[in-house]
């Protein structure tokens, strides 16, 4: 679509109040006639007349032949949302656009990867979730975060939704599939031999999305927390790693208990092992930071 269209002529289309008002009214109409199971439904031009507040039929004709092709399809059952028509009209309707309310500073559960401290605090910093470590003052981790996620919840509730974010973007990176936009993902990984981090992980993978440009940074042994194996290892130990936030996977590294290392060159080759008392489970991961195979270890403290 934008291959062949210049990218204002796309947003021009909408600096129109009545055709923001009609890509909300399809919004609404769908919404208060979908059943469950039935999937999106398609407007006839006579419903979306009665929802938008428009001169005459032939104002409200003119207008949707504008969206049409761009923000609305059209088949012989009437008008629906396209691709873009969705994303913008969620938008508009969650006031994702507006600033995130404030919060914080809040004292949450963890400790500091770099001073070892239980010291940490959560904030906003513009759009993004922030936790700092009182003690060393260093930021410790920030994640992006949206107003209406700010707005629709209390304090506790918010701090288990960054926790849930972070959990399902990591399993789609993992998997190769950017959150953001849904296109496909590469993964290296890069040893940082001069990071702060302690030495129980110097490596960090970092996937880059080619189409929208985000990038996605993560200690290696982060990387494979939510790989099943580690997710039924701790799942076992009474651990549900999937409701804990990254901040909560600091004290593993800072402790030793969760270490990487490479294994080999040419191609390179990483082992992650992620101990838990007395048990460790093992993921070996290729070049691109896939786990190629893993295995449980039973022995005095993982100590291998
Ligand atoms: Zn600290
Ligand atoms: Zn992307």
């Amino acid at each position: 679509m934008t291959k062949n269209r210049p990218v204002t002529d796309i947003f021009r289309l909408l600096a129109d109040d009545t055709r923001v008002d009609i890509l909300r009214a399809v919004a609404v109409s769908q919404y208060e006639l979908e059943q469950v199971g039935s999937g999106a439904a398609e407007l006839a031009f006579s419903e979306i007349y009665e929802h938008v507040d428009v001169e005459n039929t032939s104002k409200l004709s003119y207008h949707l032949g504008e969206l049409t092709g761009t923000y609305l399809r059209k088949s012989d059952d009437g008008y629906s949302l396209s691709h873009a028509g969705e994303r913008i009209v969620r938008f508009i309707l969650s006031g994702n656009y507006e600033q995130p309310e404030s919060f914080g500073p809040e004292p949450v559960d963890g400790v500091c990867v770099f001073c070892g401290e239980e010291a940490l605090e959560a904030k906003l910093s513009h759009q993004f979730f922030r936790i700092d470590c009182t003690a060393c003052e260093q930021q410790v981790t920030g994640q992006p975060i949206t107003p209406a996620q700010v707005r629709t919840r209390d304090d506790d509730s918010l701090v288990q939704s960054v926790k849930l974010r972070t959990a399902e973007d990591a399993r789609q990176i993992r998997q190769g599939m950017c959150p953001e936009c849904g296109a496909h993902l590469s993964a290296d990984v890069v040893a940082v031999p001069e990071s702060p981090l302690p030495d129980a992980d110097s490596f960090v993978v970092t996937s880059t999305c080619e189409e929208c440009l985000r990038e996605y940074n993560s200690p290696l042994t982060y990387s494979v927390v939510y790989h099943p194996a580690s997710i039924a290892f701790h799942w076992d130990r009474g651990i549900d790693v999937t409701a804990r936030g990254i901040w909560e996977f600091h004290e593993h590294v800072y402790e030793g208990h969760w270490t990487s290392e490479q294994t080999a060159s040419d191609p390179e080759e990483y082992e992650v092992v992620l101990r838990h008392g007395d048990d460790a489970v093992r993921l070996y991961l290729d070049s691109a930071a896939t786990v190629v195979e893993t295995e449980r270890v039973r022995g005095a403290s993982g100590e291998f």
